[in-house]
């Protein structure tokens, strides 16, 4: 499985000096798995590279690109208008959320209304690509290529969820957007136990936690504290706050690695391979 990096800042895109080592879009990621499947990972705006780098492979495009969502806030689907393969007229696009009991508004009008022509020149059914939306009232199910996906309903307003993605013998959990609270979500801790690769939500410090309560995220001591307890392989720090430029997040990563050797701060561009 190679997970690539296009968008890891939260909140909104940062395109300025001193923030673009760390990353200036938004939440996206693109997993290819070693089936030749594609999963894109929340549609921020860093899925506009992912639709050019998909084009040009030299495999080209995948018949069907699977989008999975954590959850709908704006810096998850801002991207989506502005990613190329959805105006291909042969392109198939599935765009879901699983998990059980999604409580938010249809995913369909999600993403239709954010094209509306208040916000945007041409609406979702005139984009061409043959667009599902799939919302899978399932916490675990396995893809006819052998992908199994887990997710949880995790605390953020408005809810969001957590992934568990296996191929083979590799396993990723992808978890933002998250509010622990006082403690740690144990659940999170089980779902990724022993994980290849943890992706986790670090946008605050501890002290920035305090004021910051029913915001819906994490600081980086907490992800490290889920690393260390799920004894994690990997763990990357994600979804940047949009205030904290390049300095301050080195910094993040330095403190990081000093309790966890494992963590890395996740960075626009960057690829990590895992094999099976
Ligand atoms: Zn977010
Ligand atoms: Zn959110």
């Amino acid at each position: 499985m190679i997970i690539t990096f296009y968008g890891t800042r939260g909140s909104t895109p940062m395109p300025e000096e001193g923030y673009l080592k760390s990353g200036g879009h938004t939440s996206s990621i693109l997993l290819e798995f070693n089936s030749g499947d594609v999963v894109i990972l929340d549609a921020g705006t860093g899925i506009r590279k992912i639709g050019q780098h998909l084009s040009a492979r030299p495999e080209g495009v995948p018949e069907n690109i699977f989008i999975g969502m954590s959850h709908t806030h704006w810096d998850h689907i801002q991207g989506f208008p502005f990613f190329g393969p959805a105006y291909n007229p042969r392109q198939k696009l599935t765009i879901a959320i699983s998990g059980e009991d999604y409580d938010a508004s249809d995913l369909e009008t999600v993403f239709k209304t954010q094209m509306q022509s208040e916000f945007f020149p041409v609406p979702l059914d005139q984009m061409g690509a043959k667009i599902t939306f799939w919302q899978p009232n399932l916490n675990r199910y396995t893809t006819s290529n052998g992908i199994t996906i887990q997710s949880i309903k995790h605390n953020h307003p408005g809810n969001a969820y957590t992934y568990r993605i296996e191929e083979l013998s590799t396993t990723i959990v992808y978890c933002t957007d998250i509010e622990h609270g006082e403690s740690i979500d144990e659940r999170i801790v089980e779902l990724a136990s022993g994980v290849d690769l943890l992706i986790h939500d670090a946008m605050y410090t501890n002290e920035q936690l305090k004021t910051r309560k029913g915001w819906g995220h994490s600081s980086w001591e907490q992800a490290v504290e889920v690393a260390e307890r799920a004894e994690v392989q990997l763990l990357a720090l994600f979804h940047h706050d949009p205030d904290h430029d390049d300095t301050f997040l080195d910094k993040i990563e330095e403190d990081a690695r000093e309790r966890f050797p494992a963590s890395f701060l996740a960075r626009e561009g960057m690829a990590i391979k895992i094999l099976p």
